[in-house]
């Protein structure tokens, strides 16, 4: 079993779950169950967690994931949550400190 994903959302977990389960792709919901409560939870260990059961299916699992997801969101740019850099929307690590990014914290940090 490979983590392929992980967001702040279990609203995006579930599309990008449906998206790789429409391709074929068994796949498994991590940390589902704190779902209603993620916007209290800082830590991104805590977030909801994709995962697919088979290892060969990582490739194209996560190549599914960044086109459901680019085409959901015009690739925004985002903040590090580490270091605080401006990283472009096209990226999915930090490319100063390599943290994964994830969409889900700019769109939290104009929440308010
Ligand atoms: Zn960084």
């Amino acid at each position: 079993m490979r983590k392929v994903h992980t967001a702040e959302s279990i609203i995006e977990i579930a599309h990008l779950r449906n998206v790789l389960e429409q391709a074929g792709i068994a796949c498994y919901v991590g940390n589902e169950r704190l779902g209603g409560a993620v916007g209290e939870i800082p830590f991104v260990e805590c977030w909801p967690e994709l995962w697919v059961l088979r290892n060969g299916d990582a490739l194209s699992a996560r190549g599914l994931i960044d086109t459901a997801r680019a085409a959901v969101v015009p690739s925004p740019d985002w903040i590090c949550r580490s270091c605080g850099e401006r990283v472009e929307g096209q990226f999915d690590a930090c490319w100063r400190c390599s943290t994964p990014g994830e969409i889900a914290v700019a769109a939290a940090g104009t929440d308010r």
